[in-house]
């Protein structure tokens, strides 16, 4: 399915919505997370509707890799120098709770002190 009308996810990729958009090209977007639980807290998702990873088959596998490779990139872009959580829900039991696939990218801007 390339698109779901009543997915707020795809609202954002169709602009219907609006969105702190921190990246976009032809397949992904990347946007603030309205709720966010860190100082860095931005989603990666892509332009296609797909539901979740359950979701996902051997032909999703190039846009998975170009998701997660994304992820660092723009993390660091984001002042996560020294590292970030990256967290897939994946089904209500999973405590996913927009069923658009995306990845949470969760950090901190602070450095670690320096070691002694
Ligand atoms: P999930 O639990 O599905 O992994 O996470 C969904 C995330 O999407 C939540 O962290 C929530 O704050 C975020 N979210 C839900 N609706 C919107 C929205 O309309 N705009 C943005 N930017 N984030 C949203
Ligand atoms: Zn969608």
């Amino acid at each position: 399915m390339m698109e779901n009308d009543g997915c707020i996810f795809c609202k954002i990729v169709r602009k219907e919505i609006p969105a702190q958009i921190v990246y976009e090209d032809d397949d992904l977007i990347a946007f603030n997370d309205i709720n966010p639980a860190a100082p860095v807290h931005f989603l990666i998702i892509p332009r296609m509707h797909i539901a979740s990873l359950m979701e996902c088959e051997k032909t999703h596998q190039a846009i998975l890799g170009k998701m997660l490779l994304l992820a660092p990139e723009l993390a660091k872009e984001q002042g996560c120098i020294e590292g970030f959580r990256t967290i897939i829900n994946t089904g209500r039991v999973g405590g996913q709770e927009v069923f658009h696939l995306h990845i949470h990218i969760i950090g901190s801007k602070e450095r670690l002190p320096a070691m002694m």
